[in-house]
């Protein structure tokens, strides 16, 4: 039997916001101004409630000024947009999120195209995604910047290795591919279309699932020692469990991440240092 590394993302995550920490109050110190993080919330959804509240939360630990606004379930696409602008032009505003879902009655994609590139802390926009597919820095979305953070160090190497990332969302899956690309692995995407999932799987050292199927990845897809980052939430009763069936993944794998504790607290991490990032850039634009 394998022994399986479980990897620990809330401590890796503490690591990473200790050094934000310590790097917002040396910015602080040389520019007399903090990092500044504004999170639109449109609506009641619960679950975005609690995203934001701990995004918030992080942020004001970290040094950073955290900003919620919120907007009643109503709020028209303009109304969401112009809060948008108004943030674009607010200097001492250096990362804008939208938590998503937004209600049904507001396009998303045109909420997220109307924030200034630069500061588009969930490297949702656009240029962002172009930039990425391009090989140019700018800002990757958190959660795949978190698990590949994660790979990095647990992964013995990625170059050379096969990955397979489960799910194509422009959120997680696709960025998740092309950070995996950058570091050279040979990478493949399955989706839903995926002909023969399991076979797919097990040609892989790294998996990354990032679908939202409770414990859809299964032990015998898994091939031994491969490292296997579970991106998936999925509520189950009153348990939280991921894509991954860890209880006998964990008997396969040489690394595994745990739902939940494992890239959920890397995602708000990521947030945090794509803020500071932004911050920097503002400051030396030439950067980008
Ligand atoms: P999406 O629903 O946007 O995408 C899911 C992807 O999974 C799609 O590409 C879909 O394929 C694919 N898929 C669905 N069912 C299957 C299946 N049976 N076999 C293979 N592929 C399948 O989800 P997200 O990418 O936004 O999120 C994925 C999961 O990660 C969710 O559980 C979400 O809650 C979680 N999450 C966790 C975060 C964290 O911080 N830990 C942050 C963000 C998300 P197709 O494209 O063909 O439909």
């Amino acid at each position: 039997m394998v022994s399986c590394k479980i990897i620990d993302g809330k401590q890796c995550a503490e690591e990473l916001r200790a050094g934000i920490s310590v790097k917002v109050a040396a910015l602080e110190q040389k520019h007399n101004m903090v990092p500044g993080l504004s999170v639109i919330l449109v609506g009641d959804d619960p679950a975005s409630q609690v995203y934001v509240r701990n995004k918030e939360k992080a942020a004001q630990k970290a040094g950073i000024n955290g900003q919620l606004i919120r907007l009643p379930a109503t709020t028209t696409q303009d109304e969401v947009v112009r809060t948008v602008q108004k943030l674009n032009g607010d200097k001492t505003v250096h990362g804008i999120l939208v938590q998503l879902p937004l209600p049904k009655h507001i396009d998303s994609a045109a909420v997220v195209q109307a924030i200034d590139p630069a500061k588009d802390v969930d490297g949702l926009h656009i240029e962002n995604m172009g930039r990425l597919m391009a090989g140019l820095p700018g800002m990757v979305p958190c959660t795949p910047l978190g698990c590949l953070i994660l790979l990095q160090k647990f992964a013995g190497g990625i170059a050379g290795k096969n990955a397979v990332v489960i799910g194509r969302s422009n959120l997680v899956g696709k960025p998740m591919a092309h950070l995996l690309l950058k570091e050279n692995a040979t990478v493949t995407i399955a989706h839903s279309r995926t002909g023969d999932l399991p076979d797919v799987v097990r040609g892989a050292d790294i998996v990354v699932a990032a679908v939202g199927q409770p414990e859809l990845v299964k032990a015998d897809w898994i091939k031994p020692g491969a490292v296997v980052i579970d991106v998936g939430i999925n509520r189950v009763g009153d348990r939280l469990v991921g894509d991954v069936a860890f209880d006998e993944a964990v008997k396969v794998a040489g690394a595994l991440t745990p739902v939940p504790g494992g890239v959920g607290p890397m995602t708000i991490a990521c947030l945090l240092a794509n803020t500071v990032e932004a911050f920097e850039r503002s400051i030396a634009p030439a950067r980008r």
